[in-house]
């Protein structure tokens, strides 16, 4: 007997008792997406490495630690960790630009980073998220954020906390950066070293850090009052002032979070990110912002655009387990003939149902029935004689005795 094969660190299998929440989970956004206008578009799993590079930014953990790369023909290949820059390469070699404004995708489907799996935090996990691009007004900003939370809401999801930021643009997030670094300057040598390659390199995701030493530097009356400070220019001041007020009237509550950057490098003005009060320390379900300036960095024609991801494990964790396991029927005879055509009478009309393909004793097949089914639909000889089934109901052992045309309204 050789070796058993074990599943990969940070990877699980979903089992079927787990599906019914997962199905869940993809008809809600199936049907919450749709009804807003969004069509599903499924990319390739791997793209070329260099699509991660330019699109997700290589100052990020994503490019730099988490990517799951590998080389055929002479070619870098690499597992998509997210499926922003798969979509935007999408829209641009389809010419989606041609379609009249807005375009709205949404997908679904496995990511995969090289992190160091804990509680909510895997090597292959699943997003569902959307993008919407064409437009720049705030309205946008607002559907999206409320797409977010009307998805969580439908899987019964309420104890949320909505943060927002803006980055502002380009423009005005250079200065702050410059002023950023000045005021951090005399902590560099306290700072880890994450944070001191950010310090050269992109100086606004210092403020994702999560090492306690950072913080408290952040914390710092001088720093935080950077922090804290209005750096962004009066139009992107004006947007991110209008995205508040539809958040009110949708009502929709959200905090303002200055220290919210998000980890990935292309976003502009608006991020957000949702949080469930019910996860431990990975407690993000969903994150998002604005990318103006991703589909022409792609190659594309200048586009505005914005869109969420939601992690859908995370999400699983925090669903009602329910059971769906347990069959609708389960039909109960030594006749395996009658069974057969039993059973798939049953099925032809939507009943879950299954039966005994050994045809074992008839009391054994009560008691499996038992186990697995509300119903057993019986089969015995009285009954095949006479045209009829009995249908008993297994949790209150009630019975009673139909004719075959009316076992599908009795079961219902
Ligand atoms: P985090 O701060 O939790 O690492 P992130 O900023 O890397 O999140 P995004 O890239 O914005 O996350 O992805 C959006 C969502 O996908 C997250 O809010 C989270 O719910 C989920 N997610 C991200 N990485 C993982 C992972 N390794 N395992 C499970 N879910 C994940
Ligand atoms: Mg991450």
């Amino acid at each position: 007997m050789g070796n058993i094969i074990k599943v990969q660190k940070g990877t699980k299998d979903i089992l079927p008792q787990e599906m019914g929440l997962w199905y869940k989970m993809e008809d809600n956004a199936r049907r919450i997406f749709t009804n807003a206008g969004y069509g599903e578009i499924r990319t390739p799993i791997f793209e070329a490495t260099e699509l991660f590079a330019r699109g997700v930014g290589d100052t990020t953990d994503i490019v730099n630690k988490e990517m799951y790369t590998f080389e055929k023909s002479e070619r870098s290949l690499t597992l998509r960790p997210e499926n922003t820059a798969g979509v935007v390469r999408s829209y641009i070699e389809n010419g989606m630009h041609r379609i009249s404004a807005p375009v709205k995708l949404w997908y679904k489907g496995p990511m995969f980073r090289y992190e160091r799996p804990q509680a909510g935090r895997q090597r292959q996990f699943h997003q569902v998220g959307v993008e919407m691009f064409g437009i720049k007004d705030s309205t946008a900003d607002a559907e999206i954020i409320e797409l977010a939370v009307s998805y969580l809401n439908s899987l019964g999801l309420n104890d949320l906390e909505v943060e927002i930021n803006s980055l502002g643009c380009p423009e005005c997030r250079e200065n702050f950066k410059k002023t950023l670094k000045e005021v951090l300057k005399p902590y560099y040598n306290d700072l880890c070293d994450d944070c001191k390659t950010r310090y050269e390199k992109n100086p606004l995701r210092l403020l994702d850090c999560k090492v306690e030493s950072c913080k408290n530097i952040f914390e710092k009356p001088e720093v935080k009052s950077v922090i804290q400070g209005d750096f962004i220019c009066d139009e992107c001041a004006e947007h991110f002032n209008e995205l508040k007020s539809y958040l009110d009237v949708l009502g929709i509550k959200y905090t303002v979070n200055k220290l919210l950057v998000r980890g990935l490098d292309y976003y502009n003005r608006t991020v957000f990110e949702i949080k469930s009060n019910n996860l431990g320390s990975q407690n993000a379900v969903c994150g998002g912002g604005r990318y103006d300036t991703l589909v022409s960095n792609l190659g594309g024609q200048e586009t505005p655009a914005i869109g969420f991801a939601m992690g859908m494990e995370r999400l699983y964790s925090l669903l009602e387990k329910e059971d769906e396991s347990k069959l609708d029927a389960f039909v109960v005879s030594t006749d395996k003939k009658e069974a057969l055509k039993l059973v798939k009478y049953l099925r032809d009309n939507n009943i879950k149902t299954d039966f005994d393909f050994n045809a074992k004793k008839f009391t054994k097949q009560m008691e499996k029935a038992s186990k697995v089914s509300k119903y057993a639909v019986i089969l015995g000889e009285d009954e095949i004689s006479s045209g009829k089934v009995s249908v008993k109901n297994l949790e209150t052992s009630e019975q009673i005795t139909v004719d075959k045309t009316e076992v599908i309204s009795s079961l219902k």
